[in-house]
Parts: C-alpha cells; structure tokens; sequence
C-alpha cells in the first residue's frame, strides 16, 4: 500500500466521523443547526427548540422520517437535568433530548421558559 492511498483512507475516515455530527437546517426557522462541541448530539434547533425526526436513538441518524418534529415539554429528570421531549408530526414518535445550555450555541432560554410557561410540563 502506498502512502498516498494510507492518507486518502484517513481522509475519508475524519470526513464519515464528522457527518455523523453534522449539524441540519431547521425545518421551522431555516437556520443551521451546530452540532454540539461537547461531542453529544443535538438533535434540535437552539434558536426555535423545534427537532427534526433523524434519528432513531440520539446520534444515529437512522430514522427515514424526517419529518418536522414539535417540542411539546420541558422536563426536569432525575440524573439527566432538563430535558426537551419532541412529537414528529408526522409520524408522532416522541423523542426526549437533553437540553444543551453549556454549548457555545445554547439553547434559547427565552423559548424554553415560554413552553414551561405554557403549561405542557410533566
Ligand atoms: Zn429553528
Ligand atoms: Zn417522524
């Protein structure tokens, strides 16, 4: 094997690593998603809160749907801390997530408090 064919498999192997933790446009507002730099996955858009049906277990991106997922709590977990549950509209899989606050990107505070206020908390 060649050198240049070692670095070339190299390559392609960081590119596949970071699209598994590649940020999407929101479905709701249009704007990108950043993936989180904590190394764990963002599943929803920090600006709006709404998701978008991709994954099947967080980070997998397995799931076909892809439809616009709604959030529709705010729930304080034991061991886990805030959590942000999502209904797809399109197929209504619920879909708890970790609500990111610590990123660079966080979480709006501003639209967390509005769906707390809303009353949709368990
Ligand atoms: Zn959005
Ligand atoms: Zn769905």
């Amino acid at each position: 094997m060649s050198i240049s064919t070692r670095a070339e498999q190299t390559i392609s192997r960081t590119v596949s690593r970071s699209t598994e933790n590649a940020g999407f446009d929101c479905l709701r507002c249009g704007l990108p998603v950043p993936p989180l730099v904590s190394g764990s996955f963002r599943n929803h858009c920090p600006y709006c809160l709404w998701s978008r049906h991709v994954d099947v277990e967080p980070g997998d991106r397995a799931a076909r749907c892809g439809g616009r997922m709604r959030p529709t709590e705010v729930a304080h977990r034991r061991g886990k801390g805030l959590t942000l549950v999502h209904r797809c509209e399109r197929c209504g899989h619920l879909s708890p997530n970790r609500v990111a606050l610590d990123d660079p990107v966080p979480d709006s505070a501003e639209e967390l408090g509005r769906l707390m206020a809303s009353g949709a908390i368990g």
